[in-house]
Parts: C-alpha cells; sequence; structure tokens
C-alpha cells in the first residue's frame, strides 16, 4: 500500500475513534471502587462505591487496549449489542499475594481495587477478566453500571495542591505523570523529591528522546511525621496515603494497600500514571502495571528504582532479575509463555516474541557467566553487576539473545539480554527489548 493511503487508512480511523469517543462517552473519568477478596483458590469481586470525578486525562483515539498485557483486563460493553467500548490491562497487588503462602493456607484477605475509565453516556456493563493457568483471560466478574443511577458519588475531588513540574500539551494528546508525596511534613521537601527523580527519568532512554510526550505535575499530601511505615523496624506510622515498607512480607517492597487514600489523592489532577514518593532514605519500592510506583525517595539508588518501577507501572515489564529472595511461589506455569513483553519460556526459539531485534546467528538460549553471576550474587548481595563490567568480559553481553534466569526464577525462563535496569540496580540502561516495549506504550497513549 502506498504510503499515503496508510498515513489516509490511519487519520481516518482516528478520527472514527474520536468520534465514537464524543458519542459513548462524557469526557469525565470514572472510577468503580471494589473489593477483591479470596484466597489462592477462591476469589470474589464486590462493589463499594462508583465516582465521577474530573476529566479523563486518556487518549480518546486508543479506547481499546491493543497491549494485551496485564493479569487481568476489564472492558465496559453495550449490554444490548454486546460491543467493547473500552478495555484496558491491569495487574494487582491481589494478583501478587494470590501466590504466598499465607494464600496458599487458604487465609481470606480483601484489597481494595479500582477501575477507571471515561464516564460512559448510557448503561453499560462493566467486565473483568482474568489470566488462567494457560494465560488465557476468563471472565470472573460482570456489574451493570448505570451513569445516572443517584447512587453514582459526584461530590466535587478535594482540591490538592499542585504544581507542574513539565507541561508539553493537553492532557488527552500526552503521557500525564502524577507525582505524589506519603510521609512529607513539608512542601518544599516533596518539590525537592519530584523535581530530581522526574529528571533522572528523563535522564534515560526512550524517555530522553519523548520527553516532548509527557506531561508531569506533583501533587503534595501534608503529613504529620517523617516518614512511613517500617514493620521490621518496629516503625508504625498513620502516614496519608499509608505507603509501607514489608509489603507481602519482603522489607525493601513498598506498597500501599490503602486504595482509597491515593485514588482520593490523586483524584483533583488528571493523570494518566501515579508515582508515589516516599520521604525514606532505606532501600525499597514496589510497581504493578496499570496501578503505581513507589519509590522512596532518598535511598542512595533512587534514581535507579524510580526507572525501574516505572517500568513495572508503565510498560508491564517484568522482573529480570532471580537471584533475590521473593515470596512468589511458582509465579508462571511450567511450559506456558509468561505476558509480560520481556520474559519469555523460549517454549519455540523460532517465534521469540522479541525475535525481530536478535541477529542472525546468535544462539538462543544465549550463554552467559550464569555459574559467576550467581557465586558473585551470593557473596556480594543482589543485582551487583554494572553492564559496562560485564560487557568487557562475556562475548553476548552486547546482544539480544535469551539469557537463562529471569522473573524470580534460576531456569526454564529467559530475558532478553545479559543486563538492564529490570536486571540490576548498577545498570544505568533498558535493554532493547524492554526499549521498545516503552516506546509502544508512549505510542499508544499519544498517538
Ligand atoms: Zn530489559
Amino acid at each position: 500500500m502506498p504510503i499515503w493511503i496508510a498515513v489516509a487508512a490511519m487519520a481516518w480511523m482516528a478520527a472514527g475513534m474520536e468520534a465514537a469517543y464524543r458519542r459513548d462517552f462524557t469526557g469525565a473519568l470514572m472510577r468503580v471502587d471494589y473489593f477483591h477478596t479470596g484466597t489462592a483458590s477462591k476469589e470474589r469481586f464486590s462493589l463499594d462505591r462508583i465516582r465521577v470525578e474530573g476529566p479523563w486525562a486518556g487518549n480518546p483515539r486508543r479506547l481499546l487496549d491493543s497491549t494485551g498485557l496485564g493479569k487481568y483486563r476489564f472492558r465496559l460493553t453495550d449490554p444490548e449489542s454486546g460491543r467493547v467500548l473500552f478495555s484496558r490491562g491491569f495487574s494487582s497487588i491481589y494478583g501478587e499475594w494470590e501466590t504466598t503462602e499465607e494464600a496458599r493456607q487458604e487465609m481470606w484477605r480483601t484489597f481494595p481495587e479500582a477501575v477507571c475509565f471515561p464516564e460512559p453516556r448510557r448503561i453499560v456493563r462493566l467486565e473483568l477478566h482474568k489470566r488462567d493457568r494457560q494465560q488465557a483471560f476468563q471472565p470472573v466478574w460482570k456489574l451493570l453500571i448505570d451513569p445516572r443511577s443517584n447512587e453514582v458519588d459526584r461530590s466535587p475531588t478535594t482540591s490538592g495542591n499542585e504544581t507542574t513540574l513539565m507541561r508539553n500539551g493537553p492532557s488527552s494528546q500526552k503521557v500525564d505523570l502524577l507525582f505524589l508525596g506519603d510521609g512529607y511534613p513539608e512542601e518544599a521537601g516533596f518539590k525537592r523529591d519530584a523535581e530530581r527523580l522526574a529528571e533522572a527519568l528523563f535522564r534515560v532512554e526512550p524517555f530522553a528522546s519523548r520527553r516532548a510526550d509527557f506531561n508531569v505535575t506533583g501533587l503534595f499530601t501534608p503529613a504529620e511525621a517523617a516518614g512511613v511505615s517500617r514493620p521490621t523496624a518496629g516503625v508504625v506510622r498513620n502516614s496519608p496515603l499509608g505507603a509501607s515498607y514489608d509489603a507481602l512480607g519482603l522489607r525493601r517492597y513498598i506498597l500501599t494497600t490503602d486504595d482509597r487514600a491515593w485514588r482520593d489523592a490523586a483524584a483533583s489532577a488528571p493523570s494518566d500514571f501515579v508515582v508515589i514518593l516516599v520521604n525514606e532514605e532505606e532501600y525499597g519500592g514496589g510497581g504493578i502495571f496499570n496501578l503505581y510506583a513507589a519509590v522512596a525517595a532518598d535511598s542512595p539508588y533512587s534514581s535507579h528504582l524510580l526507572v525501574h518501577e516505572f517500568g513495572h507501572l508503565f510498560a508491564g515489564l517484568g522482573d529480570e532479575y532471580y537471584t533475590s529472595t521473593v515470596v512468589y511461589l511458582d509465579l508462571v506455569a511450567p511450559g506456558v509463555e509468561p505476558w509480560e513483553p520481556n520474559i519469555t519460556a523460549l517454549l519455540d526459539p523460532a517465534r521469540l516474541k522479541w525475535g525481530h531485534l536478535v541477529q542472525e546467528g546468535t544462539p538462543l538460549p544465549t550463554p552467559w557467566d550464569k555459574q559467576g553471576h550467581e557465586l558473585r550474587s551470593r557473596s556480594n548481595g543482589e543485582n551487583s553487576e554494572a553492564g559496562p563490567t560485564v560487557r568487557e568480559k562475556e562475548p553476548h553481553a552486547g546482544i539480544v539473545g535469551a539469557f537463562e534466569g529471569a522473573s524470580y526464577t534460576p531456569t526454564g525462563l529467559y530475558r532478553p539480554a545479559r543486563t538492564c535496569i529490570m536486571f540490576s540496580r548498577k545498570e544505568p540502561e533498558f535493554c532493547p527489548v524492554c526499549r521498545e516495549a516503552i516506546e509502544k506504550m508512549i505510542d499508544f497513549h499519544v498517538k
């Protein structure tokens, strides 16, 4: 097809999508809060609240999720015709927790969650889907939503203390990042950290070259005391967003399970992605696809942590490391291809999902000094190698292949490169596969 026809066809499709957006949606953001309850084998969903907030910050030309990422996805359908009006993939804390020993012991727990989407003009059906052991999406919950019901909470959002850190255009055409702070008594300290860490993100490719596709806002929520909860250190704080170390029993894992708290705090500014800066020095962070990223802002590794956790949040990247202690039990079933764009089970090397980035003649699996890495990890602690050093020593260290050891699993799962920001905290760059996954996600939000 001549290029001008392809360009015209794309413009025509984009115009069609924008018309569909105006026909089916009001332009505001609707948020459905619900409780996700269960054990490793049982799962229940129950409605908490439906709310309408400020403008929806998403891309009206991309109503349907074409990325295929996430352990869960939701859809809005027209109950009469069954037509899908909107869809998004996401992951959740529950989705990680259900793989732990506690969940296996049939201990019931509840995690508050929410899905957000443009407010529909008419009655819609909300459907939640979850991947089964073979990674196929199966329905797990559905709910009819009548936007005209008087149960829909339309109370105004409390206005926050906003600072524009970077503005490149309207929200509907940009990726809107919102930095929140937890455990900050003073706004000045939060602003300094937000400015410094936003800059750290845009120093790394592909964010550096795509800087103009982003808006960044900071939103300050005052805390009574400095810092957040660190249960293993005996510190418990009632911080405004509820962030805490020791999430899922891992000292360096920072999450908040107070879903309402951070979403209510975020509601006054338009955002596609929320980063929670935690006013702490101890190494730690967390990031879940399409939920949020949390980072200890004063750790000596805060820049690396921010970029790494943002990779989880923004592009659904999986952890490429495998030598650190985690609590997940068989996250991926043997013989099944993981959905993460940078992890493969290499079931069929001829159809490797990043095969287009592999040079002809590269051995698959790709040899590397696995034993040496494992020895060094045991003696120096986790993630202790930098790309420049390994690139000098190992012949395949600079190329894309399939390197065994990824996603907390030493055998049977493979990562695209010897090292990457998703592999080592000393590595300053994303591997080419992660870079491409991030570029695709930026395109999804702006094109
Ligand atoms: Zn990578």
